[in-house]
């Protein structure tokens, strides 16, 4: 297991010839999981909308118009009664997603708490994404039962100020090191297809494999091009730059689960499966990712099927 990765590195593993790529890939991915087992979480936005943030991938961020309908925050109990069903359909890790640039303090803050406890109480892993949280906030969450906390740093620090102006990559490390302090599990990654160079993909591969230790969960996500964002006419991504970034991922970071986040739905099954191959073990499942489309459960459920995968127990690592 190593930390002290060097760019040049990365870039050399990434450049490596696909079929030798994904085949060494394989190869770690054995030595540090099961091989025919794909960890299942679901997402639910918990706060929709009128984020202060200006991603410029994010239909939530208030400077664009996408169409999304803001809500509040949802009430605790519908949220958990969700977590329920999931957990019902064989779902070991639910996630809660809230478009904040801060989690915020007082009432709204005490009732993501409620979830928090509500969810872990069902035995499932409980994983929230709430904006930038400052070290007592983690704590809380830590107290309450939260397993994992997902703060993504989305591209290489070259990149970032073309992507967001209304934060810095320095202040998304800081709350990854205050959720590290409080024991929480880190869930972090990235996305492809941004009008990045490729060169951006290896600086974001080569921050998250020099973090100590590794982001447990490290979710690679595909752009989904939303109609009302500035990156909506970005040119498609080839599927083969998300299998050569997985691949890339589980050689640098070999215990990590890597999820094959959101883009899935612009993925074919055949695609999906070299992802799989490239050490991909874990998805989002569910008809919708936040605001975006994913395939839906049947769809899904029939994949795992067809490649002979089952989905891993809760709290299995
Ligand atoms: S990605 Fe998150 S922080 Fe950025 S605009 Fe969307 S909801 Fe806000």
């Amino acid at each position: 297991m190593r930390h002290d990765w060097k760019r040049e590195e990365v870039a050399e593993i990434y450049r490596t010839a696909l079929p030798e790529l994904v085949f060494r890939a394989q190869t770690v991915h054995r030595e540090f999981h099961e091989a025919d087992r794909v960890q299942t979480c679901q997402l639910l936005s918990i706060k929709t909308g009128g984020c202060p943030e200006d991603c410029a991938y994010c239909p939530q961020s208030a400077h664009y118009d996408a169409g999304v309908e803001r809500q509040g925050l949802l009430d605790p109990q519908h949220v958990i009664d969700v977590a329920r069903d999931a957990a019902a359909r064989g779902v070991t890790r639910f996630c809660m997603g809230a478009a904040w640039r801060q989690a915020p303090e007082g009432r709204d803050f005490e009732n993501v708490l409620e979830m928090v406890r509500g969810v872990s109480a069902l035995g499932m892993e409980v994983c929230c994404t709430l904006g930038m949280l400052n070290e007592g906030q983690a704590e809380r969450l830590k107290d309450a039962g939260l397993t994992a906390y997902n703060h993504n740093l989305d591209t290489s620090p070259e990149f970032y100020g073309s992507i967001i102006t209304t934060r810095v990559y320095e202040d998304r490390l800081k709350t990854l090191a205050a959720v590290r302090k409080a024991g929480i599990t880190v869930c972090c990654g990235g996305i492809l297809g941004m009008g990045e160079r490729e060169t951006d993909r290896i600086g974001l591969l080569w921050q998250l494999a020099t973090l100590e230790p590794h982001p447990e969960s490290v979710p690679i996500n595909m752009l989904v091009r939303v109609e009302g964002t500035p990156l909506a006419s970005m040119p498609e991504l080839s599927p083969l730059e998300m299998v050569r970034a997985i691949a890339t991922a589980r050689i640098l970071m070999p215990a990590s689960r890597v999820r094959l986040a959101a883009g899935r739905k612009q993925l074919s099954a055949e695609a999906v499966t070299l992802c799989f191959l490239a050490g991909a073990n874990s998805i989002f499942v569910g008809e919708k990712l936040l605001t975006t489309p994913n395939p839906g459960p049947d769809e899904d459920e029939q994949l795992l099927e067809t490649l002979g995968l089952k989905p891993l127990e809760s709290h299995a690592v």
